[in-house]
This record gives C-alpha cells, structure tokens and sequence, in this order.
C-alpha cells in the first residue's frame, strides 16, 4: 500500500450533490448535505476500501479499492484548503464506519481543532452506525465529545425489532441487536444536552416492509432516548442515491415516512418533549 494519502479537491472545484468522490480515495471532499442543508467537508477514514461492521442493502457505497492511506496531517491541511465562509460541518462518514479507524479518535480531535480556528460557526458531525459505542474508548471518547460545543454524534437506529435490525442493516454477527440497543441507551443517558441526532433510513428489502409491529417498536426506541433529553432532533429519510445492491432496496412513498414522522411527533408531544422530527425523501 502507498504511505501517502491523497488529499482533497481545491476550494474551486464545485461541491458534489453524492459522495462518489470517496471512491477516488480522497479524504476529504465537499458537498452538498440535504440533511445539513448546505456545504459540508466530508472525511474519509477509508480511502483504500470499505469498513463496516454493518452491511445495509441499501448502503451507496460502491465496490473499489485503491493503494490510498489515511492520514491525518493531510486530512488536516485539506480541511483548511476547503474552509468555506457558509461552510455548515465537517462530517465523519466516508466509506463505512468512522469507528473502526485506529485514526479516529486523533482525526475527530484534529478536526475539532481545525473547526474551532477557521470555521467556528460550523459543527463536527460524527455518523456511526452506535457499534462503535460497544467498545469502551470510544464510548468514553465520545461522550467527551458530546460536552464540547458544535459536536454532534448521528446516530443510525434503522430498527425497533432484532428481525428488523438484521433485514435493513445485515449487522456483523458480533453486533447483538440487546447489546447495541443497551449500550445506546447508556450513552443517551451520560451524553450532553442535545448532542445527538437520531437518524433512521425507512425503506423496503426485497418484499420486507417495515410493519406496525417494528414501527411500534421503533417509535418507543426513540422516545425512550428523547426522554433523556440527549436527543437534538430526529432525521426519517428515504433512499434517494443508487446503491450496489439497487434494485434490493426501495424508497417507500414519502406518505410513508409522514406518518411514521407525525406519529412520532404526536407520541414526544404526549410525553412533553419537543424533539425537532424531520423527513428527507
Ligand atoms: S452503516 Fe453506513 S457505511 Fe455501513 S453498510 Fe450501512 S450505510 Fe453502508
């Protein structure tokens, strides 16, 4: 493999409307977040290949590999070369989960600094799948991360059943549904105020569909954790880019994920919390 990482687009070229140029190996790239609602910096733990320990149907990462290697002092002058005055986050996603890089902790870290000196009114977001919070650094790491300001952690809780969990996001079979459901209820409990946005993909798998059943069980998830009061809002979205696995996974109507959306709000209004919920077709 290559000891060099290759670094990002120049502040010139155009921010991408998909996450395509991952697959470049580049570590850093913007675009256009319709859930941030503008220009995000996106990093790339993995430009070499994809790591997950999920493996979603509907997941738009696409088979590549290159001879490309993180590293976190490009990642950092990359960032800098990209600062943009409406820059809205830069967002830890890429090519599978954040988590699992041994560079994790020192890139969130490093782009937390970089944040603070140049774009001060811009977030870090962190997107995780939660698998990472079984393990004890970086469960520990991350709720530091939650105290800080401008930080927030998006949190990928697809399903409220284990039938469910295992259809839309084909965990690894080290991932126990309990575990991981427990384990995000501890962090929900110890995070700050607000520091986490939920984020649920609604669609179909095949012939499966999510029923009243999961959407039940689902809704109670969710208000559990906005009990706490870690939860900052609530992201329903459908899928809207290809995947490899395409036509496996389907978007639903968005009539769908309205009424999952209003039965929420109707059942966090009940319970007295005002948590923000928003639908992304
Ligand atoms: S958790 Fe994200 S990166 Fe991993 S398989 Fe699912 S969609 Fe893809």
């Amino acid at each position: 493999m290559s000891c060099f990482s290759m670094s990002s687009t120049r502040m010139n070229v155009s921010p991408a409307r998909d996450h395509r140029s991952r697959e470049k190996g580049l570590v850093v790239y913007p675009v256009y977040s319709r859930r941030s609602k503008g220009l995000s910096l996106g990093v790339n733990l993995f430009p070499s290949q994809k790591v997950c320990s999920f493996d979603c149907p509907y997941c738009e990462v696409f088979p590549f590999k290159t001879d490309f290697s993180f590293d976190v002092d490009l990642m950092e002058t990359a960032l800098i070369e990209n600062i943009a005055p409406d820059l809205k986050d830069v967002c830890f996603s890429g090519n599978g989960e954040p988590t699992l890089s041994p560079r994790f902790k020192v890139a969130v870290d490093r782009a937390s600094a970089v944040r603070r000196k140049y774009a001060p009114s811009a977030q870090v977001v962190v997107i995780t799948n939660g698998t990472g919070l079984l393990r004890q650094d970086v469960f520990d790491f991350l709720i530091e991360k939650t105290r800080e300001e401008r930080f927030n952690l998006w949190l990928k809780i697809d399903a409220g059943t284990e039938e469910w969990f295992k259809t839309i996001d084909r965990p690894n079979p080290s991932v126990g549904f309990s575990a991981l459901a427990s384990i995000i209820r501890e962090f929900a409990a110890r995070s700050a105020r607000n520091a986490v946005t939920v984020q649920t993909m609604l669609c179909s798998v095949g012939d499966a569909v999510p029923d009243e059943r999961e959407a039940a069980a689902w809704e109670q998830t969710v208000l559990g954790l906005a009990g706490t009061g870690a939860i900052r809002n609530v992201h329903l979205y459908g899928k809207a880019r290809p995947s490899p696995e395409d036509p496996l996974a389907q978007a639903l109507p968005l009539a769908f994920l309205e009424k999952r959306a209003a039965s929420l709000r109707a059942a966090l209004k009940s319970a007295r919390l005002d948590t923000p919920v928003e639908t992304f077709e």
